[in-house]
């Protein structure tokens, strides 16, 4: 199993090939994280200071949280 790292923000998405949820949620990491370090890596080589991906949660890291 592979993953997509971004070494600059230790975040990762597994990539499930032939999966059409796994490739689009690789496509939202690649976007988020476009002009950062992207790495693809064996996924026994995530290391535990990395945090998993979640599309969900993207937009709240890029916009302030309205109170
Ligand atoms: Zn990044």
């Amino acid at each position: 199993m592979r993953a997509r790292a971004c070494t600059k923000c230790k975040t990762y998405a597994v990539i499930h090939a032939n999966n059409p949820v796994s490739l689009n949620r690789i496509k939202a990491f690649e976007k988020v994280h476009s002009g950062h370090s992207l790495v693809t890596v064996d996924y026994f080589e995530i290391k535990d200071e990395y945090k998993r991906f979640n599309e969900n949660e993207a937009p709240s890291v890029e916009k302030p949280v309205v109170s």
